[in-house]
């Protein structure tokens, strides 16, 4: 049988998305596809690859524009519109145009569109959907021990030592995305009940289920959430692959005080005060860099957050938060009971950005009395505290920590890990 069908559009996804919200959707070029090229150029200094596409007519899909009140359907999407670009890995969202008056031009009219179609799957939070393939039985530092590049015997090569599999293995196992519906409700549920967004903790920082895993060091016994956490990168360039430096596996479910078990376990041998969880990750070009003390405050503030993963920054924690916040403002933002390590550590900080010629403020936030931590708060309310800090109001801050983007960085774990769904 011939499988090639008429009746199909190219981007299911998108057409249904826009006959949803704009009932009359016109396609044009129907089946056409467009052919992606690779270009290879100079940018500052480095070279760059870049998508671009063959010329040729396309599938387009066209709606009534909701900007300026046309009844022509004069709106029209690109049938890529709004898919990734496997290089920059950002969001084709400039694929759009409007005949009549040009109302898309500006990113802030495709942000809105983009909301209009794709906000509400997100905000429903929907799990129903299996994403989870077998991690683990990829080799995990190439190849299995003793197969050549293509999986024949390498020849002569003596085989290395045998290594042990809790050391080989980079995460526990077995591991589910946060939002596999193998992950059983509870967990879910109470990441839900705390105001976290599952879709957004899997997209921006691949948050991971483990049910049990004894072999991992340490032993994981109940069931945990597992945060990735990746070596610091000298540079912000898109083009390097982060690499995993270990995990932190907090308890799936409210801790019940008579219970013996600590909250969080870390990746043996993962050197913490190396590292600031989040970054690399989800950090926007614009707006202050806001230090925290946990990854929950992470997930909380939604963006241009990292944590220290502890109450105090070593040497090596606060070089990096400087890089990091290299010409933005610096915020530090603890919790309630480390007031005096915070207020040393925004001194330390402000004299060293001082020294090295850095304008920028370097400030305190404090979560308001009453309140243990940041992730008590709604992320409304943090950014309030944090804007307030810096004596200015939310809207000025220049960042957009509502918006729906997968981590432009946080890309390595995409070997053993599929990308969300469409
Ligand atoms: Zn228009």
């Amino acid at each position: 049988m011939n499988d090639f069908c008429w009746d199909r559009v190219l981007n299911e996804r998108l057409y249904n998305k826009l006959v949803k919200v704009f009932q009359k959707v016109h396609v044009t070029n129907r089946g056409c596809g467009v052919t992606i090229l690779e270009t290879v150029e100079w940018s500052h200094g480095i070279l760059r690859k870049r998508s671009q596409f063959a010329p040729g007519s396309h599938e387009e899909y066209a709606v009534d524009c909701p900007f300026c009140g046309d009844k022509k359907h004069r709106l029209s999407f690109h049938y890529l519109w709004a898919t990734e670009d496997y290089l920059s890995h950002q969001l084709r969202l400039h694929l759009v145009n409007c005949h009549n008056e040009d109302c898309v031009r500006n990113s802030d009219a495709r942000r809105e569109l983009y909301d209009m179609l794709f906000r509400k799957h997100w905000d429903n939070d929907d799990c129903e959907i299996a994403v989870t393939p077998d991690l683990i039985r990829r080799g995990v530092n190439g190849n299995p021990a003793g197969l050549g590049r293509r999986g024949k015997p390498a020849h002569d090569k003596p085989l290395p030592p045998p290594i042990k599999r809790s050391e080989r293995r980079p995460l526990p196992d077995p591991l589910f995305a946060i939002i596999d519906k193998a992950v059983p409700n509870e967990a879910k549920d109470y990441l839900r009940a705390r105001g976290f967004n599952l879709h957004e903790l899997w997209a921006r920082w691949r948050v991971l289920y483990c049910p049990e895993d004894l072999e991992s060091v340490p032993a994981l016994r109940q069931p945990r959430i597992i945060a990735p956490i990746y070596s610091p990168q000298p540079t912000m360039q898109i083009q390097e692959r982060p690499t995993l430096a270990g995990w932190a596996a907090r308890l799936a479910y409210e801790l019940d005080p008579e219970e013996r078990v600590r909250k969080y376990l870390f990746r043996l041998g993962m050197a913490k005060s190396e590292l600031l969880y989040g970054w690399p990750g989800p950090i926007q070009r614009r707006g202050p860099i806001v230090a925290c003390e946990g990854m929950t405050d992470v997930w909380r503030l939604g963006c241009n957050a990292v944590a220290l993963l502890g109450k105090v920054a070593s040497q090596l924690q606060q070089e990096l938060l400087i890089q990091a916040a290299e010409r933005r403002p610096l915020v530090v933002f603890l919790d309630n009971d480390a007031k005096k390590e915070a207020e040393k550590l925004v001194n330390l900080l402000r004299q060293r950005r001082r020294n090295i010629g850095e304008d920028h403020a370097t400030v305190l936030a404090t979560p308001p009395p009453g309140i243990k931590d940041v992730a008590e708060l709604s992320r409304a309310d943090a950014w309030q505290c944090i804007a307030a800090a810096l004596r200015r109001s939310v809207t000025q801050l220049g960042i957009d920590y509502d918006a729906v983007q997968a981590p432009l960085h946080a890309k390595c774990l995409l070997a053993y890990l599929p990308k969300l769904p469409a």
